[in-house]
């Protein structure tokens, strides 16, 4: 059974360890299942990318060739490298749960830990 992550997307988490340890930044995407987050600007590698002929160019007499250079792009991390930025006291938080009832129905909403805040993190 893949278990559902503490991190969604759109959260801002910050990221506690590796080389990009104290950065934040916004979760693009989430892989359940590897475990994995895509976080803007996070863990960003760099691609080179090689010069290569352009298919059916010459017919319009335009460049032959595609400029090579180095693409930036961020790479998955796993999840347990970054926490989730409370957005009501800005601090990176262990997520607790609480089930909720709205409109008769139970629902379970991520909170922060910190004692002194305890806010819910998804604003709805
Ligand atoms: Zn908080």
């Amino acid at each position: 059974m893949a278990q559902t992550l503490k991190v969604k997307k759109n959260d801002t988490v910050q990221v506690i360890k590796g080389k990009d340890a104290g950065k934040r930044g916004r979760v693009i995407e989430v892989a359940p299942r590897e475990n994995r987050v895509l976080v803007e600007n996070v863990n960003m590698i760099k691609r080179h990318q090689r010069p290569r002929p352009l298919q059916n160019a010459n017919r319009m007499g335009g460049p032959t060739i595609v400029p090579g250079g180095i693409i930036e792009r961020p790479a998955p991390m796993n999840v347990s490298n970054v926490m989730v930025v409370c957005p009501t006291c800005k601090r990176p938080t262990r997520v607790g749960t609480v089930i909720k009832t709205i409109k008769d129905r139970q629902v379970r909403v991520r909170v922060c830990k910190h004692a002194d805040c305890g806010q819910e993190i998804d604003k709805s």
